[in-house]
């Protein structure tokens, strides 16, 4: 692209684009830096001005394939020229979307019975919510419907999975969280756990927190949990040993239905194909997302568990059809897309990449940074892993936010020719490259990183 025309683009961008997550006046007024992306092969992206650039985080861990798999675009050609779009109401179907769902289902955990579709993992969770709500009704116990999410759990930004994210960002004046929505504590237990307390014995501790929040507010009143099998954007942070075994316990002692967020962690991302695999999660509802399309397409999904699945049949009995759809429910082209891109998930075993790189990555990360004097915490599981920044090591002190660590370290990061994200809690790098990528890449990304982190850490 010649000079001109990028500029142009830039001016364009700056005047008339809304951007998501954006300092709106700061980029309106070009204080902060445009970036354009014009494609992308493999693990690397490149922009308008020519930058290439590793991408270890997937976009926003989303691009699990990798860039450019021309597979996935001759799929959404052949779909969009056969059938672009027909709705999936009153019993309608597409062959694509009938094929999707008898994968998903029969390598999702156990008793996993039907898929919902919806476009975002933000609709997806507003679906469950729904879901848990008919549900109840359903079974003539209205008032059995608080849905309990962590601080720091990530859930979308719509109303309702605004409140169930446990991110401030994502309340301040919005009026968000709303009811019938509360938080727990977060599982963190670098930060959260007493002194002297084992990682088992800090999962006792908050699923006993869990017990006591149910009981004060009445068990008969609590509909679902809502938690990710990883943390993801609250911080990429492993759950402690035994946690999800604790909190089992206490759902299934109070009938409380578990709903498993899975946008980050379904279809391989920690070395087994789903994160409730991996950690002995037996969720009633499952959310679906990024990875299912890579991000390709739009695409996320619920995927429902028998106990549900019987009552919303009886619902129907009841009071007719569900009232619940989008116009885009189930899109055939979005559908092939996701077919395309779960082929080559299969095909390459890209959760078995996960697993085996995903090892060396965190094997790596952990000989670079666990002596870095500024790197209090190095952590995270399959291909996802995060460096949390501290002022003090020894005494665990946060840096002051107003140095903005993390997002110095992220920008650091790019001007090494890589993208790690600076998550929005504390000072924090985290990565999440497509699972595609090799040993050699991830030696790439740990050496960049530790340029990166260096180079911040000596201006402190
Ligand atoms: N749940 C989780 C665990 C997520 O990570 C995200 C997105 N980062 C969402 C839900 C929301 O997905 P979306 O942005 O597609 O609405």
């Amino acid at each position: 692209m010649n000079e001109k025309l990028v500029n142009d683009l830039h001016e364009l961008d700056r005047k008339y684009f809304f951007h998501p997550s954006t300092h709106m006046r700061a980029h309106a007024d070009g204080e902060t830096p445009s970036r354009i992306i014009r494609g992308g092969e493999g693990v690397h992206i490149w922009d308008t001005d020519g930058q290439k650039t590793l991408d270890a985080f997937a976009g926003l861990y989303c691009v699990n394939v990798g860039y450019g798999r021309q597979e996935i675009a001759d799929a959404i050609h052949k779909q969009a020229s056969e059938l672009a779009y027909y709705h999936t109401y009153v019993g309608h179907g597409n062959e694509p979307v009938i094929r999707l769902s008898q994968r998903i289902v029969e390598k999702a955990p156990k008793g996993m019975k039907r898929v919902y579709y919806g476009m975002s993992g933000s609709d997806a969770n507003e679906t469950n919510i729904k879901l848990v709500w008919y549900y109840n009704n359903i079974l003539g116990r209205p008032e059995k419907k608080k849905i309990i999410s962590r601080w720091r759990g990530y859930h979308g930004s719509g109303i309702m999975t605004g409140s169930l994210t446990g991110l401030e960002l994502f309340h301040n004046a919005f009026d968000l969280p709303r009811a019938p929505i509360l938080h727990t504590s977060t599982p963190h237990y670098y930060w959260n756990a007493k002194e002297g307390e084992t990682e088992l014995d800090f999962s006792k501790r908050l699923a006993a927190e869990l017990e006591e929040m149910i009981l004060a507010e009445g068990p008969e009143t609590v509909a679902a949990f809502i938690g990710e099998p990883v943390l993801g954007t609250g911080g990429i942070v492993p759950p402690p040993e035994g946690y999800w075994a604790e909190i089992q316990a206490v759902l299934k002692k109070y009938d409380i239905l578990l709903i498993a967020d899975e946008v980050v962690t379904a279809f391989g991302r920690t070395g087994s194909y789903f994160g409730s695999q991996h950690y002995d999660m037996e969720p009633d509802l499952i959310t679906i997302a990024k990875g299912v399309s890579s991000g390709y397409l739009p695409l996320s999904g619920v995927i429902v568990g028998e106990r549900v699945w019987q009552v919303l049949e009886q619902g129907s009995d009841q009071l007719g059809p569900i009232g619940h759809g989008w116009t885009y429910s189930a899109h055939p082209v979005c559908a092939a897309a996701a077919n395309a891109n779960l082929d080559i998930v299969d095909g390459e075993d890209l959760t078995g990449n996960a697993r085996e790189t995903g090892a060396y990555l965190q094997q790596r990360l952990h000989e670079t940074f666990d002596d870095h004097p500024i790197v209090g915490e190095v952590r995270g599981v399959g291909l996802m892993a995060a460096l949390e920044f501290v002022a003090d090591k020894e005494k665990k002190e946060r840096f002051d936010p107003a140095l903005k660590v993390g997002p110095q370290i992220s920008a650091a990061c790019l001007e090494q020719g890589m993208i790690a994200r600076a998550m929005p809690h504390g000072d924090i790098l985290g990565f999440a490259p497509p699972l595609i990528i090799t040993k050699d890449e991830v030696d790439q990304v740990v050496t960049k990183a530790k340029a990166a982190v260096d180079k911040v850490a000596a201006t402190l």
